[in-house]
């Protein structure tokens, strides 16, 4: 008979993410078939849109594939060039760069800040060329980076910021929406962010004299959707373009999702603010990091991580919560030291913040549905880990900074 604890949580890992149902995400897509038609920008792709502007007082919300397609569609928008040089920290997804790449601009990687991970805004000025055209801020685990700065920097320079906030949707920085801040914004529906579709994205603007071109874009380079408005009586080839939008059942799936919007961030702001608190003791007692919010970021609880004392202490910590029936992860090998970002000229040893943070950082399981004895498990297996290490703890200096 199979009764034994161990051998049960052997058994059962509790994964790192999880795909959930908020609430009448299968009836809108039973809903979006009998439609009759499932090809992208239909009634379901319409309400998400509406919602997204509302929601987060964007001008124009358009859907896309993915929040890699938004990235691509921005950087065609800013009109980004070969040649041309875009600023983004190396500790981000790839493809906050490959966007750019796509067009023959250069990424050029900036230091992250100790707190939050984020880009160091004090040091993007020192990065500016006559080449730079925009820069790319990405709001690491939905904590926003200093907008007002990067702002600031970017009107004196003339330069277009586009917000990778893949991350940050529901997030805000001194109250304002991040996404909706910089000239561009993106959001990912992927399966690991707050709210999915499997796949997904979308495109934020603000700025009037883009939406026209982001739709033609978005279809093809053609004016399809001037065409079913009746501004033109054919539609044709007038512009580059791709194929950026979702069909029906993808963003029938959405709405279901983004309806639920504010349970979906109750609930995950809640199992953050568990770990949070169980973990306070072991920070106390200078064994790790927790995450840091200043006081004037308004969090998502896109993800909880902890940074730990070096890379050998994370490799023995996550065979450690494998062997307690928890999945942990690392994130983001930086951009610089992969072997593209190699090719593309950088170095070990360009960004040692980075270097160092990314090398400690591991995430722990947080999904809508991760269930409190199932969080008990993960914090369980967290401090078991340092209550069984005899190792002699060294505090962070950001810890004392708090
Ligand atoms: C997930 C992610 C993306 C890509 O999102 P997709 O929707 O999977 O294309 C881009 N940037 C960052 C920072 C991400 O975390």
């Amino acid at each position: 008979m199979i009764t034994s604890g161990v051998y049960l949580t052997f058994l059962r890992m509790i994964p790192f993410n999880k795909a959930h149902i908020s609430g009448k995400e299968l009836f809108y897509i039973a809903q979006a078939v009998t439609q009759g038609e499932l090809k992208g920008d239909g009634p379901f792709t319409k309400k998400c849109h509406t919602w997204l502007e509302e929601r987060f007082g964007i001008l124009k919300a358009l859907l896309t594939h993915s929040c890699t397609g938004a990235l691509e569609m921005a950087a065609i928008l800013a009109d980004i060039q070969k040649g041309d040089e875009v600023i983004m920290s190396s500790f981000t997804f790839t493809s906050t760069a490959n966007a750019f790449l796509l067009r023959g601009a250069k990424p050029i990687f900036c230091e992250i800040r100790e707190d939050t991970l984020n880009i160091d805004e004090t040091q993007i000025e020192a990065l500016i060329t006559e080449r730079t055209k925009a820069i790319v801020p990405m709001h690491y685990a939905g904590v926003g980076c200093e907008m007002d700065a990067i702002m600031e920097i970017a009107q004196r320079h003339n330069l277009v910021v586009i917000e990778d906030a893949a991350h940050a949707i529901m997030a805000k920085y001194r109250g304002e929406w991040l996404g909706s801040i910089g000239d561009i914004g993106t959001f990912s529906f992927h399966e690991t962010k707050n709210y999915s579709s499997g796949e997904g994205g979308a495109l934020l603007l603000k700025d009037p004299e883009l939406i026209l071109r982001s739709e033609i874009i978005r279809e093809k380079g053609t004016n399809r959707s001037q065409f079913f408005r009746g501004q033109v009586d054919k539609y044709s080839w007038v512009d580059v373009g791709s194929s950026y939008l979702p069909s029906e059942i993808i963003a029938a799936f959405l709405y279901g999702q983004l309806e639920n919007a504010d349970e979906i961030n109750d609930e995950r702001l809640a199992i953050w603010s568990r770990y949070h608190e169980a973990f306070e003791t072991i920070e106390e007692a200078g064994d790790v990091r927790r995450p840091i919010i200043p006081s004037h970021c308004e969090h998502n609880a896109h993800m909880y991580y902890l940074l730990l004392d070096s890379l050998e202490t994370r490799t023995d910590f996550i065979s450690h919560c494998a062997k307690q029936g928890s999945s942990a992860v690392f994130h983001y090998v930086p951009l610089h030291l992969s072997p593209m970002g190699r090719r593309l000229g950088n170095r070990a040893g360009q960004f040692p913040i980075t270097e160092e943070l990314s090398d400690r950082l591991v995430r722990l399981p947080l999904y809508c549905g991760l269930s409190r004895e199932d969080q008990a498990i993960v914090c369980s297996a967290v401090r078991s880990y340092f209550s069984a290490s005899q190792r002699t703890a060294v505090p962070d200096p950001m810890v004392a900074n708090l």
